[in-house]
């Protein structure tokens, strides 16, 4: 056997297997792993910028009105939670507190490179000899939408390879399974006996020949071969998958209060800080080391993990300060206890005292 030119495809696949590359020295798109982008490639850190200034922030302060509202509209949402409760209690003190969220978003972009092939039904597409294929990360796509997941797939240009279909041997037809070639089956309703087993008859269906012809073929023997749909010849090119996914580290500073945390990635909060670049730098001087620290554990761990594999195009960091009022409430001569928290004034109820037992979460 011939050994291939590096960077053509294997055209002796097993049968009924799609075609993939064979492992020769020196290739760089084997299978479907992502290709390592190129070390020129935008990303890198360079020289230290001045980033956006923290702004101050300013949380709406709450009132009675608003917190009586809120719970209003939480017992409202709620089939087990009585409304006359929230209408009637006394609340007793407002105390407005903050959690700070830092978010950072990497959106990257990786490549692989796979082989497909298709019926050839176009002279002049495939490649001329001599011509190499595009190198995968120099096909021009277009700009994605920025920090949002999408999937594209596009033909390398100058890849393709016309050969004879392998599944056909380049003869357009294959074997038809059903009657192995002979065009004739065995008829079902003698059996191949040519008589009804009853009268002792000849069978009419067959005309007592004990075959019939091959429904499936039509009497042929053969069909149109499935893999080259009857061109007898493949083109097969590399297709290119690339992919663009915005990757999210999220942290929350420690609150210290008796309220679920998970709760507060699902609401918004007031932006004291954007920054947004091709990379973007670690924090080190915000007022709270945790997220100075977070800044910089989040900047790290992105870098290590796409950087090699994939192409960093954007990031984006942001701080968040998400207000939180614990609001202590009398009902009944006893104290209780809810929270609002995120701009959208969301309740967290941990006792609320009108409830019946159906089983719903709190939350
Ligand atoms: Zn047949
Ligand atoms: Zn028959
Ligand atoms: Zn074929």
């Amino acid at each position: 056997m011939f050994p291939r030119a590096i960077g053509e495809p294997d055209l002796h696949p097993e049968p009924g297997r799609p075609l993939t590359p064979s492992a020769a020295p020196g290739r760089r798109d084997d299978g479907a792993k992502p290709l390592p982008p190129p070390l020129d490639s935008p990303g890198k850190p360079g020289e230290q910028r001045s980033r956006p200034p923290f702004v101050q922030h300013s949380v709406p302060p709450m009132t009675e009105a608003v917190a009586r509202r809120a719970l209003l509209r939480f017992v409202a949402s709620r089939c087990c939670y009585g409304s006359r409760a929230a209408g009637e209690l006394a609340i007793r003190q407002l105390r407005q507190l903050g959690t700070y969220r830092y978010r950072l978003e990497t959106f990257s972009e990786s490549r692989l490179s796979e082989w497909a092939f298709e019926p050839f039904t176009k002279p002049g597409a495939a490649r001329r000899p001599g011509e190499a294929p595009l190198d995968p990360w120099d096909v021009e796509v277009g700009a994605p939408p920025l920090f949002q997941g999408q999937t594209r797939r596009c033909r390398v240009p100058r890849s393709a390879l016309v050969r004879d279909c392998h599944r056909c041997h380049g003869h357009g037809r294959s074997k038809c399974g059903v009657c192995h070639g002979a065009g004739r089956t065995r008829c079902v309703t003698c059996k191949g006996s040519r008589r009804r087993l009853k009268q002792q008859k000849r069978c009419q269906l067959c005309s007592g020949t004990g075959r019939k012809r091959c429904n499936t073929c039509s009497g042929r023997g053969s069909k149109t071969c499935a893999t080259c749909q009857g061109e007898k010849k493949l083109q097969h090119f590399k297709q290119l998958v690339i992919t663009w996914k915005n990757n999210v580290f999220e942290f929350v500073s420690e609150h210290h209060l008796n309220f679920p945390g998970e709760l507060l990635s699902k609401v918004s909060g007031e932006y004291i800080f954007k920054d947004e670049n091709v990379v973007v730098y670690p924090i080190v001087d915000f007022p709270e080391p945790e997220i100075s620290l977070a800044s910089q554990r989040a900047i790290a761990e992105h870098s290590a993990a796409f950087a090699t594999s994939s192409r960093i195009l954007r990031q984006r960091q942001t701080i968040e300060l998400i207000p939180i009022t614990e609001v202590h409430y009398q009902y009944s001569g006893k104290p209780y206890l809810y929270y609002i928290y995120g701009l959208e004034n969301k309740v967290y109820a941990l006792d609320y005292p009108e409830r019946c037992c159906c089983g719903c979460t709190v939350v």
